[in-house]
């Protein structure tokens, strides 16, 4: 009898390199949609977690330091100081690997079967260095491998990313690239293709694969319907797209039942929209089985689609850690970003929810920070509207991102070079910094944001 040897894909999250970290419930959920799609076509998949913050080693490895975790999924990552890139030797802050140690990342490597193809994602286009890092050492241990690297910074630059030492960058939701992997990289035909405009025709992600099941990510749409101008949405997925309401809450009951999660994140750009056809329904589902979870939203939801019955809904149904994308009060900066909210949905939105029984430090305001031409006064006017009216302000340090409508300002208005390195879109080195913005006056901005 002929001896048949299923092939296998190893499937790698990178380390993050910046200045400071957290895990805001961050699981590379893409990477494993295609763990998850590699084996319903018959290959054995390995997944390595660079971003681990369980490795058993790392209590024995000197130099890391050990981090605290929140029962409800999120916490620091383990880290090692390291010497800074050449460009940002004139930031006088610490420089970090987020994750495992490079010796821990190689014994990983070592430890497995030779795999037919390296798939490695990536995530702010700042944290390339940690990506290039992680197929340097995959190369030099699998020399004969193909590597395919996707994800956001691949999407986002891929002239630069062609320096990443893999063999080939894809662009956009991964699965689209399927076929071609698997035939041009593994000889074979593919058995399962999804269909492209219906996300229930996914797999449920390989979950199962995570080293750390303290709390799994749920998507239930891809894109947003909105083109705001700082945003890299619409850069990253094909056109708006939502699951089935019912087939999302089948797959909570399933991670609920089957691996006892019941803390869940929805990193969805747009998860409120069309409501009456999807997140109605949907939380009304999971009030109905009375599934005991809590949901965390820490991507911005839309303020203008809060209603009475959705705040209720929502409050009843677990939704514990609740944000929105508001970022700024000034009626000009709303209009000209795209027109998404104004200040009086963001009254009645804070009133519908404080009415369902959320507190005002419970109902997070994004607003962002660092916009190119951006005078403080603005930030200090939203951060005191917010206050005033019952909710809790939250900075988000803008990051220009190339190929969105306020690129172009941003590049003009820095003092960065912003095409040539992408270290410089960090957005902790405000790069839109001005002297009416200045990295003391963001200090400042940020305790009066914590009403200090
Ligand atoms: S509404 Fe939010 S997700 Fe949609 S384009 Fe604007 S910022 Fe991006």
């Amino acid at each position: 009898m002929a001896s048949y040897k299923k092939k296998s894909v190893l499937l790698i999250n990178p380390w993050i390199y910046d200045f400071a970290a957290y895990d805001l419930w961050i699981k590379p959920l893409g990477l494993l949609y295609l763990a998850s799609l590699f084996r319903k076509n018959g290959y054995h998949v390995h997944f390595i977690d660079c971003l681990n913050v369980c490795h058993p080693q790392l209590k024995s490895d000197a130099g890391v330091k050990l981090v605290k975790r929140s029962i409800k999924g999120h916490g620091n990552f383990p880290k090692q100081r390291i010497p800074k890139p050449h460009s940002l030797r004139e930031i006088k802050r610490n420089y970090n690997r987020y994750g495992i140690t490079p010796d821990i990342f190689v014994n990983e490597l070592k430890s497995l079967v030779t795999p037919d193809l390296i798939l490695v994602t990536s995530v702010m286009t700042y944290w390339y260095p940690g990506v290039f890092e992680v197929i340097r050492i995959t190369k030099q241990t699998f020399p004969d491998i193909p590597i395919v690297l996707g994800g956001i910074y691949a999407t986002l630059c891929p002239e630069h990313a062609l320096q990443s030492g893999a063999d080939i960058t894809v662009a956009g939701a991964g699965e689209k690239h399927i076929p071609l992997l698997l035939h041009d990289f593994l000889g074979d035909d593919p058995v399962y293709v999804p269909d492209p405009d219906d996300l229930d025709s996914m797999p449920y992600p390989a979950l199962d694969l995570l080293p750390l099941k303290d709390q799994f990510p749920i998507l239930t749409s891809r894109g947003c319907p909105y083109n705001c101008t700082y945003c890299a949405s619409q850069l990253l997925t094909d056109r708006f797209k939502q699951r089935d309401p019912a087939k999302v809450v089948d797959e909570i009951d399933f991670w609920h039942k089957h691996f006892g999660i019941s803390q869940f994140s929805i990193y969805d750009d747009a998860l409120l929209v069309n409501p009456e056809e999807m997140v109605i329904p949907m939380l009304t589902e999971i009030i109905r089985r009375k599934l005991t979870c809590q949901f965390h939203c820490p991507n911005g939801l839309h303020i203008f689609q809060i209603t009475q019955k959705l705040s209720k809904l929502m409050h009843m149904a677990g939704f514990a850690t609740i944000r929105f994308g508001f970022e700024s009060s000034n009626p000009m900066t709303q209009l000209s970003s795209g027109g998404k909210v104004n200040n009086d949905q963001l009254q009645a939105a804070v009133r519908h929810l404080t009415d369902a029984g959320y507190k005002s430090e419970d109902i997070g305001i994004y607003l962002l920070c660092g916009l190119p031409g951006q005078e403080a006064a603005e930030v200090r006017d939203s951060i005191r509207y917010v206050q005033s009216h019952g909710a809790r302000p939250i900075i988000a340090e803008y990051s220009p991102i190339p190929g969105t409508a306020l690129w172009e300002s941003a590049e003009k208005g820095s003092c960065f070079d912003l095409r040539g390195e992408p270290l410089f879109h960090n957005n902790s080195l405000l790069p839109c910094r001005s002297e009416k913005l200045t990295p003391e006056m963001y200090e400042d901005l940020k305790m009066m944001a914590r009403g200090h």
